[in-house]
């Protein structure tokens, strides 16, 4: 089984997410549990989360089929004190947030460097904290995305996220989510059966399955190594529909989130479609 939804909308509340989820024939989806380009939000009401559960149920979605994403604004590797500490309050209320909403898991980009510090001083900053956030909370594990590498972003090597795991001290609460777009325009091929198999081992020998806990389903607007971040609909873009069949097959992905983030959202339930027919 893969839980195969789209990044779907909470606006009027974080309930409706479900709903929206459940119109478009998705199995899972993604959400942001609060405004991603706000660093402060209310407090999420019990009437508010009590409506979440009731959606929940109601539409038959099971925590481990809904990958939230956190702020775009948070850096945990800032290179300042304050940014970072700024960055790390704002984490840990995202991820309270998740556990009051009874979700399992938080998706996070790793973070950024700014030029100011090197990728493996900024890197150790991520990891310190991380460290941090799963001594202060409970519940919800905390997963690291890869990323295209675009500016001073971390993340575009999958060194990157074993670097992130090693430091970690508590491995039972990370996971890593692999966007296909930014896998692709960082370098890694996944469009033919071999140059998939080649990828998906080399994820496998330096991350490891174990830790994948959900996958962004999207088609690249740039090539093969460009480190550009542009998404595109699948089967429009350089990976083209064969990455995705690859994708559905594979049973060392069962069992997660697998989330659009295509540009066009009028065409999800067709995206969603197509790739359960491609399951088997
Ligand atoms: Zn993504
Ligand atoms: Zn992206």
């Amino acid at each position: 089984m893969k839980f195969v939804g789209a990044h779907v909308s909470a606006s009027g509340g974080v309930f409706n997410a479900p709903i929206n989820a459940h119109n478009i024939g998705a199995k899972g989806f993604a959400l942001f549990t609060k405004n991603q380009r706000q660093w402060k939000a209310k407090p999420l009401e019990n009437s508010v989360i009590d409506k979440f559960h009731q959606n929940m149920e109601k539409f038959g979605f099971k925590p481990e089929s809904v990958l939230p994403h956190d702020s775009y604004l948070i850096n945990l590797g800032h290179p300042e004190d304050e940014g970072r500490t700024k960055s790390l309050n704002a984490f840990i209320d995202e991820v309270e947030r998740c556990k009051l909403l009874g979700l399992d898991r938080l998706n996070f980009h790793p973070g950024s460097h700014l030029k100011k510090i090197s990728e493996e001083e900024s890197l150790n900053l991520v990891v310190d904290s991380l460290n941090r956030t799963l001594d202060q909370t409970s519940g919800v594990s905390l997963v690291i995305e890869n990323t295209a590498g675009q500016g001073s972003n971390l993340g575009y090597r999958l060194e990157h996220l074993a670097h992130i795991i090693d430091g970690v001290e508590d491995k039972s609460r990370i996971g890593v989510c692999i966007d296909t777009c930014h896998f692709f325009s960082s370098g890694y091929d996944i469009r033919t059966e071999e140059s998939y198999e080649k990828s998906m081992s080399e994820f496998d020998r330096v991350v490891g399955f174990k830790y994948l806990m959900g996958m962004h389903i999207n088609d690249s607007k740039a090539k093969l190594g460009s480190r550009v971040d542009r998404h595109h609909s699948l089967g429009e873009g350089e990976l083209g529909l064969e990455t995705f069949k690859m994708i559905m097959r594979d049973p060392r992905i069962d069992n997660i989130p697998l989330i659009l983030e295509t540009i066009d959202d009028s065409i999800w339930r067709e995206e969603i479609e197509l790739l359960l027919s491609f399951e088997n």
